[in-house]
């Protein structure tokens, strides 16, 4: 019998050999910059201007040659060329809405939803109810995630944002099954049901959530795990309004698995070149999106790649999480150093008051120096040093140069965690 060349499914990407699926991500690269720069006039000019061609791109290595789209770039192109900028690959009449976000920025509606493929453990699907507490109003999130349960056989109950006593009321009078939204709204639905008298565990259905769109949500999930058996899917979600879906998380709770339908790159923010595997750097995506192909757009957040395959059976590259936004980092001897990785190396030692990490370069080397100031006196530096220089290790992949102890008072509350005071 002849064997049929078929496509794989997202499902089957997701837990192909690396290498196998690379090659299928790469022929659906190749087919969406071929495609954009046929019909999205900005794509044609940014190649132009670059001096290269579709051709030129062959591999995910080859996309370091095209330049970075930054949301600026994006604001000042719709600015110029409204309202799409020159993004839009298809005729206007055929979208069927039209999202703003703050910027202000524009995004027409995609022909798929926020992101399939997210880790669905067993027990959800047809004729469960679900909650949508995200925002119907104006940005993509609450009617992008309504197409997204609807197309998995849920029934939705279009919440939207605000007016807890109400949710309280839904959410028991329908037996909701399922809540999506934010980690910290649902705690308030709790704390309102509580209040208003009920016992959360015995008088609702609520059997899962899905929850993303903060940072720092880990406690609040562990919390409905626990205190309510509430089972959270798939840890965090990453998704922006301009490119969607970019990674989601899975059962086993260990990081977001990134979509097999964009490519994504970590690339260092200065000059748009990829960087290697366990190296931070910015998150920049290429979506398949024949409407509106955004190609390498750069998020400005930060992450890196985690290659190795994970328990849940998907062989697709992580983003363990967000952390932080690019402008606020700073690049030290090639490693990415952020004021919220500094703060949680800090949190660690409770003797320590205030600090201040300051980056120099003194002969043409990066130069970084802790500058610590202590709560009481009498604490054994010695030992801290070496303990502080561990964990600054451990968390950041670069160590400090020299640690300075500030006189009481030496810095000023509230003064940045890090300074840079290179001149090149
Ligand atoms: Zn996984």
């Amino acid at each position: 019998m002849e064997k049929k060349e078929s496509k794989p499914l997202p499902h089957e990407l997701e837990r192909m050999a690396p290498k196998e699926r690379q090659k299928h991500l790469e022929e659906r690269m190749r087919g969406i910059i071929a495609y954009a720069y046929e019909k999205a006039p900005a794509v044609k000019e940014r190649f132009d201007k670059a001096g290269i061609t579709p051709d030129d791109i062959r591999t995910v290595k080859d996309l370091d040659k095209i330049p970075l789209l930054r949301k600026d770039d994006l604001i000042a192109l719709q600015k110029a060329d409204p309202p799409f900028g020159g993004y839009l690959a298809v005729s206007l009449d055929s979208l069927e809405r039209i999202y703003q976000s703050p910027g202000p920025i524009y995004d027409p509606q995609r022909k798929r939803g926020f992101g399939a493929g997210g880790g669905m453990g067993p027990g959800f699907g047809k004729g469960q109810i679900v909650m949508n507490t995200w925002s119907y109003h104006v940005t993509p999130a609450g009617l992008g995630v309504d197409q997204l349960l609807r197309g998995m056989g849920f029934t939705v109950v279009p919440m939207g944002t605000g007016n807890t006593e109400l949710q309280v009321q839904v959410m028991r009078d329908l037996k909701v099954h399922g809540f999506v939204g934010t980690p910290s709204f649902l705690k308030i639905i709790i704390d309102k049901a509580e209040e208003m008298g009920y016992n959360f565990k015995k008088d609702f259905n609520l059997k899962w959530a899905m929850v993303s769109g903060e940072m720092g949500g880990e406690p609040l999930r562990k919390l409905f795990q626990d205190k309510y058996g509430i089972f959270c899917m798939g840890g965090d979600a990453y998704a922006t309004a301009d490119v969607g879906t970019v990674a989601t998380g899975c059962e086993k709770q260990s990081g977001m698995h990134i979509t097999a339908d964009a490519i994504v790159e970590i690339v260092d923010p200065a000059t748009g070149k990829q960087l290697e595997p366990g190296e931070v750097g910015e998150i920049v995506v290429t979506p398949f999106d024949e409407v509106y192909p955004l190609i390498r757009f750069g998020t400005g957040d930060l992450s890196m790649m985690v290659e190795e395959s994970c328990e849940c059976g998907r062989t697709t590259p992580r983003l363990p999480k967000i952390m932080g936004r690019s402008g606020e980092a700073v690049r030290v001897r090639g490693m990415f150093v952020h004021p919220k990785q500094t703060d949680e190396v800090i949190a660690k030692f409770p003797e320590i008051r205030r600090y201040q990490l300051v980056v120099t370069r003194p002969q043409d080397r990066d130069e970084m120096v802790l500058k610590v100031e202590f709560a009481d006196d009498g604490v054994d530096k010695e030992k801290l040093k070496n303990a502080l220089d561990k964990s600054f290790r451990d968390t950041c992949k670069v160590r400090f140069d020299r640690m300075d102890f500030a006189a009481k008072g030496a810095i000023p509350e509230g003064a940045k965690h890090i300074v840079d005071e290179r001149v090149y």
